[in-house]
């Protein structure tokens, strides 16, 4: 039956105060201390008026005051809205409006954003005192009792914030039923007071959230990276024997190029997740070799309503998938006109859960955009995403429908290309885009970066993957970068690498 997270927490403290809870490179808190820094948090927030489903906003790195006080919010029934320190000031002030937010937490990270003057939130610093009240003096004493809240399902839980990979983020509002939801289906990866998550995501993404509530929910550990290191995340596994970790491909590529990598034990670990953008079927093969444990990848979106499973040891042939969808997901492919495509064919990807969002925070329009019914009138979300169902019911990603190019009349897949493009060995990553032609409308042109150590010129790797490449998928042009922009959460930034290109060089 639902529980509120927050009494949750009270339940393991009661059972096992002395058990570690939260854990970062400064601060390590047991259950018991957990609950009490949660009732100081609860205590401040009813003393400064912050009613049950009002907005506080949280704009830091991770830490474990971080998370205490993520709960702590929760405990007072009051509404988390965890910001990216990465936006740009202009869109943190958007974000902290879109929220309403009555109170805004920063650390270090953030103190150049935060905005000023009228109708800004009260700031309160976790890390220091550059700007506003301190945390410290602005908690309630200790062994303050903050009044009980009862929280229902339907109460709101946190909004999140979308990745703004295509656009402008999106406000979504997750109720305390959905999040019940992600945390049952925490049974399957054995979260327990014998685990220890490893978390090097952003604690404002769900990518880590989906994560970070079950370890608590069953009264397991939590270790929490700031800025995300490779040589220190596998220090970290290694000193705190880590259970389960959630990470972006691009960090598993990291972290496994590291010729130290080998040296670390590593055999503590269970389950690995990874979400958030495509990873490659090689990079997971590699994890599954080199790396203890199952690996599971997630495909979803912070909307909800269509994620999809891969249990990748499970399925050693299916690693180009990200898997079918999980239980009571309804995913299906949609064309251009808004029809199902039929078996086998491409299309869009819309989902439907009990757990999907009802709108986008402020934004009648937007939602409208997003949404799809099928003749029966059941409610879907789009995804924008590109995909195809094989005859077992993995589902397969291209791209996104906004990085699609059209040329010629033909639709391309930057990511087909991509994937041939990888198997030349002076490319280490790559990513193309459409740009405007004359006479094609759209043409392709690739973004690579280059493996250490290769010598090759751009001419050369362009010239031996026209060779190979189909007549309507032929690069224009490809240019060597030395990394690919990304967003802070790992994903490649299309829209940036568009904006970038001015024409060919030559
Ligand atoms: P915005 O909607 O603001 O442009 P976003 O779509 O990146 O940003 P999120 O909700 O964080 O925001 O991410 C969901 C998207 O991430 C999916 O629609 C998909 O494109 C991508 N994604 C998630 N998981 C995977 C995966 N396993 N493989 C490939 N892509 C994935
Ligand atoms: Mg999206």
């Amino acid at each position: 039956p639902f529980t509120p997270m927050s009494d949750l927490v009270r339940e393991h403290a009661r059972q096992r105060p002395g058990h570690a809870a939260l854990r970062d490179d400064g601060l390590a808190l047991n259950y018991a201390q957990l609950d009490a820094l949660m009732d100081r948090v609860a205590a401040a927030l009813q003393r400064d008026g912050v009613q049950p489903g009002q907005a506080v906003a949280i704009c830091a790195l991770n830490s474990a005051r971080y998370a205490a006080l993520f709960l702590g919010v929760l405990r007072a029934g009051a509404v988390v809205a965890p910001l990216a320190p990465s936006s740009t000031a202009e869109s943190l002030a958007s974000m902290l409006r879109d929220a309403d937010a009555h109170l805004l937490f920063i650390d270090k990270a953030a103190q150049e954003l935060v905005p000023q003057g009228a109708g800004a939130p009260r700031c309160i610093s976790l890390d220091g005192i550059a700007q506003g009240q301190s945390f410290e003096d602005w908690l309630a004493p200790e062994g303050a009792r903050p009044a009980p809240v009862q929280v229902q399902p339907e109460a709101p839980f946190n909004i999140i914030y979308s990745s703004g990979t295509t656009g402008t983020p999106k406000g979504i509002v997750q109720s305390h039923g959905m999040r019940w939801t992600h945390v049952m289906r925490g049974n399957r990866y054995e979260y327990g007071p014998g685990g220890t998550t490893l978390l090097a995501t952003p604690l404002y993404s769900n990518t880590t959230l989906v994560v970070f509530f079950p370890t608590i929910a069953f009264g397991g550990s939590v270790v929490l990276m700031g800025k995300f290191d490779a040589a220190r995340y596998l220090q970290l596994a290694q000193q705190h024997r880590a259970t389960h970790t959630m990470l972006v491909p691009v960090q598993y590529q990291r972290i496994m190029a590291l010729p130290q990598f080998g040296d670390f034990d590593l055999s503590s670990y269970r389950f690995k997740f990874c979400t958030s953008a495509p990873f490659s079927a090689a990079l997971k093969a590699d994890v599954l070799a080199r790396w203890p444990g199952s690996l599971t990848e997630f495909y979803g979106m912070t909307e909800g309503g269509g994620t999809c499973i891969l249990d990748a040891h499970l399925f050693p042939g299916k690693l180009h998938t990200v898997g079918k969808p999980a239980e009571g997901h309804d995913i299906r492919l949609i064309d251009e006109d808004g029809r199902e495509v039929p078996p086998g064919e491409a299309g869009e990807v819309v989902g439907h859960s009990a757990g999907m969002m009802t709108s986008y925070h402020n934004q009648p329009e937007k939602t409208r955009e997003a949404e799809w019914f099928d003749p029966a009138g059941k409610r879907f979300i789009r995804t924008g995403d590109v995909g195809r169902f094989d005859a077992e019911g993995f589902l397969t990603l291209f791209d996104r429908r906004k990085d699609m190019i059209i040329s010629g009349g033909f639709n391309i897949y930057p990511s087909d290309l991509e994937a041939q493009l990888r198997l030349h060995p002076a490319v280490e990553d790559v990513a193309v885009v459409g740009v405007p032609s004359e006479q094609w409308g759209e043409t392709p042109v690739a973004f690579v970066v280059s493996r250490a150590g290769q010598a090759a010129r751009a001419e050369e790797v362009m010239d031996w993957y026209n060779q190979r490449a189909g007549k309507t998928q032929r690069l224009a042009d490809l240019r060597f970068v030395d990394e690919l922009p990304r967003s802070a959460i790992g994903k490649v930034l299309k829209r940036e690498l568009r904006d970038r290109y001015a024409g060919p060089a030559r």
